[in-house]
């Protein structure tokens, strides 16, 4: 049974939510402030957690960040506000993905069901060690080195490493790989795929050698020496 923590302080809300992925067949804990729900977050482990924005206590940003220093449990966050920047907010502070209130249940139980495939796609997939020349990533404890020199990334730009560092030599449309590192989302588009390759290749290339990820104009991106 998969385990769902709800971090709700409206409690019809969180009752109705409750019911549903009970129905659902989820065991659901629900937490209504955000220290509460920061504690269960850290002391147990969850498949998925939903964390309403607007909490008493500290608000869903803040306990977004304190989990994602510390955990890699998918959280998808619940708000009433929905601006861009608050989108790009929830998602920089490390949530997986954000859906505005008010939302379709069927809509919270698709995005759950796809988190948890992809989840479980990634725990398939793992392997001890990846490598490429002088990349190696140790998929347990999720250390990306160049040499000996270990190289910090966001969450982000190692799911895209990943992405490159499991299909070396092919060419990966971002299409491709914005469902493989972003899966299901309405809020991104291609050009976000553009922007973390950037990113990626300003950590892991050398000044002064070609970089490892090297763009197919028109197509996407392909890591090759
Ligand atoms: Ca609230």
């Amino acid at each position: 049974m998969k385990k769902i923590l709800l971090i709700e302080d409206e409690r019809s809300m969180a009752r109705f939510i409750e019911l549903e992925l009970t129905h659902e067949s989820f065991a659901v804990q629900i937490a209504s402030d955000g220290y509460g729900g920061l504690d269960l977050a850290l002391r147990d482990e969850w498949d998925v957690i939903l964390l309403d924005l607007m909490l008493p206590g500290i608000d869903g940003l803040e306990v977004c960040r304190r989990i994602r220093a510390i955990k890699p449990t998918p959280i998808i966050m619940l708000t009433a506000r929905d601006s861009v920047t608050d989108r790009v907010h929830g998602l920089d502070s490390g949530a997986d993905d954000y859906l505005p209130k008010p939302f379709a249940i069927e809509e919270l139980l698709a995005r759950i069901r796809v988190i948890i495939r992809r989840q479980e796609l990634l725990g398939e997939e793992k392997r001890s060690t990846l490598a490429f020349h002088e990349l190696t990533v140790d998929l347990d404890a999720m250390e990306v080195r160049r040499r000996e020199q270990l190289i910090e990334l966001t969450k982000r730009e190692y799911g895209l490493l990943l992405a490159f560092m499991q299909n070396p030599n092919r060419v990966l449309s971002r299409e491709t790989l914005l469902d493989k590192v972003w899966g299901y989302e309405s809020v991104v588009d291609t050009n976000v795929v553009d922007v973390y390759v950037r990113y990626l290749r300003n950590k892991i290339d050398e000044s002064g050698e070609p970089s490892y990820i090297q763009t197919q104009r028109g197509i996407g991106y392909v890591m090759k020496r």
